[in-house]
């Protein structure tokens, strides 16, 4: 009775035939419901936290707020009158304002429109319902299960959707919609609970280099930008969000529930997992083996809870409408991940089973970026420059492109002249099958030939392959040489790009990389 009379629900209401239910199961019930009308009423509701909330009756003070809300309205348009007819003044209108509204609204509060406060007062007025109940039902949501960040939000879930994340943090609630949430273009006409069957892969680029003044102040920590998602987004217009953030050291913060939808890419967001990665992506070396790791755990956990089968762009499939792993250029109009992210490796690792030591996929690259100086006869070129920035430099608002080398540097050097060949050297300790691949820039006036050896010493006598390339094209990508299988005792490899070629024109030597396959 009491329920009925204070809160307007009563506890068997969808039931009459069922008689009255035990007091226990009644109390939950109408908690539940409660909490389902508190989300509806703040779904999509911005609300500050200094409306007054000290009331002593917080379920009654919003009801007479929102009696009183279209009166304030009312006096707020006639004034608006009277001064337009120059019988008031602005002055005197604001002081009569700011008096009527003093009992709701906190010292210099600027009052939006009907709706918005309306909007604001309704859902107030649910929370304080639910929370009304919470108090008094017994072994279910306490009062305040969650402390709540903010007088209409929906408490945060405490704990990540997935075991491989490492925590949640909620990102600001305009950050994501709620399937069913009225007046969102993207949620509005989604069902709960939503289906996902694909998972996004980005790069956090940002705008805000990490050095004040220098654009390509490497890196941008991936704590700003999840500190910053937490906050609403400074352009409405663009409330950008990832559901899991995975940084360079593989740690993995999740801040939208998966069951919520993330803006990550325009037009698809209704049935897809958006996965951001450290930090920015005019550079290989945030692309960490931890960070490769646990995202590709993060994401076999993802397909496996949610069932669809993993299938990458790029590598299983070459049909963006078949694929259920693919980045974020594939589908949308930015450039992330870029040509540095490692699909081979990546989709390697969503095969691997993610525990046996001897089925894990390694990778390791060898660049020239990292050489001090370069062999005898070959010349330091830097990549080529970006719009905002300078010499190899290329600002964190963008990606690399294909035209890149991979890093700052690459070398060069004229076909058939005089001088050493560029060699790269690598240990492989481990059995297993290893594929070695080249990388180069886009140069105009490459070599159509470029000549490459490698030779792998081990147990048992040398093996040894040799490639042709056209270095002209197949620029900025991985470029097989050959795949050595290295046994038990181990191996150690030698490649070498020749200066010796049967055409003209620019050799390139910019970076190597082993993939261990098996
Ligand atoms: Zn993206």
């Amino acid at each position: 009775m009491y329920l009925s009379s204070s809160i307007g629900i009563p506890p068997n209401g969808t039931n009459p035939r069922r008689g009255p239910l035990p007091w226990r199961e009644a109390m939950q019930l109408a908690d539940r419901r409660l909490f389902d009308d508190y989300s509806r009423a703040c779904a999509g509701v911005t609300v500050l936290e200094v409306l007054r909330r000290d009331a002593t009756d917080p379920i009654a003070f919003w009801e007479r707020v929102i009696r009183w809300l279209p009166r304030l309205f009312e006096l707020k348009r006639a004034g608006e009158r009277l001064v337009r007819e120059g019988r008031r003044s602005q002055a005197e209108i604001d002081e009569n304002l700011r008096w009527q509204m003093r009992h709701v609204y906190p010292p210099g509060y600027a009052l939006g429109t009907e709706q918005e406060e309306l909007a604001r007062a309704q859902c107030a007025l649910a929370k304080a319902r639910w929370r009304a109940q919470a108090a008094r039902t017994p072994q279910s949501a306490p009062v305040n299960p969650f402390p709540l960040q903010g007088l209409g939000q929906v408490p945060a879930p405490p704990a990540p959707d997935s075991p491989v994340a490492n925590a949640f943090v909620a990102a600001h609630m305009a950050r994501r919609c709620v399937p069913g949430q009225a007046g969102s273009s993207t949620c509005a006409t989604l069902v709960a609970p939503r289906a996902i069957g694909r998972v996004v892969i980005h790069t956090a680029t940002s705008s805000s280099p990490a050095v004040p003044g220098n654009p390509c102040g490497n890196p941008v920590p991936l704590a700003r930008i999840i500190a910053a998602v937490q906050n609403p987004p400074s352009d409405p217009s663009k409330p950008s969000s990832a559901h899991y953030y995975v940084d360079r050291d593989g740690t993995i913060t999740q801040m939208i529930s998966e069951a919520n939808v993330a803006f990550h890419v325009i037009g698809h967001n209704r049935d897809t997992v958006g996965i951001e990665h450290a930090d920015v992506c005019n550079q290989p070396d945030p692309y960490t083996t931890q960070l490769y790791e646990r995202s590709a755990a993060l994401v076999r956990d993802i397909a496996r809870r949610h069932a669809f089968r993993l299938v990458v762009f790029g590598i299983d499939t070459n049909d963006a409408n078949a694929a259920t792993v693919l980045g974020h250029s594939t589908i949308g109009h930015h450039g992330d991940p870029g040509p540095y992210w490692d699909w081979e490796y990546y989709a390697a690792l969503l095969r691997w089973d993610g525990v046996t030591p001897a089925t894990r996929p390694q990778r390791f690259v060898s660049m020239v970026s990292q050489a001090v100086t370069p062999p005898t006869d070959w010349q330091v070129r830097s990549r080529t420059q970006v719009a905002g920035g300078t010499g190899a430099c290329i600002p964190n608002s963008h990606c690399a492109s294909t035209s890149h080398s991979y890093g700052d540097n690459y070398w060069k050097t004229t076909a058939n002249s005089a001088g050493t060949d560029a060699e790269f050297s690598f240990n492989l300790n481990r059995q297993g099958q290893y594929k070695v691949s080249l990388w180069w820039p886009k140069v105009s006036g490459a070599c159509r030939a470029t000549e490459v050896s490698a030779v792998l010493q081990k147990a048992g006598g040398p093996a040894m392959a040799n490639a042709v390339f056209d270095q002209s094209r197949n620029n900025g990508k991985w470029n097989d040489v050959h795949t050595f299988t290295v046994p038990q005792t181990g191996g150690q490899g030698t490649l070498r790009i020749k200066r010796a070629s049967l055409q003209a024109g620019h050799i390139l030597a910019d970076a190597v990389r082993v993939l261990k396959v098996a």
